[in-house]
């Protein structure tokens, strides 16, 4: 799948593939919900380039792009 975020599309910095798997991991840190930083326990988006596997980190989850 091809995506774009914030009106530009996406290629991987590394390869210049423009195909990535999205997944979604938890920005978890040890501790912060003890603090109070409960902010800190979002969940971000990942893009994983699907020739050589680099991962693309998003805060906002990037748009499927469709052709
Ligand atoms: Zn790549």
């Amino acid at each position: 799948m091809r995506y774009h975020a914030g009106g530009a599309k996406l290629h991987c910095p590394c390869c210049q593939n423009d195909t990535f798997t999205k997944d979604y991991r938890q920005l978890n840190s040890r501790g912060a919900t003890f603090f109070g930083l409960d902010w800190a326990n979002r969940n971000a988006t990942i893009l994983v380039c699907e020739r050589c596997s680099h991962i693309a980190w998003f805060m906002q989850e990037p748009s499927e792009l469709r052709n």
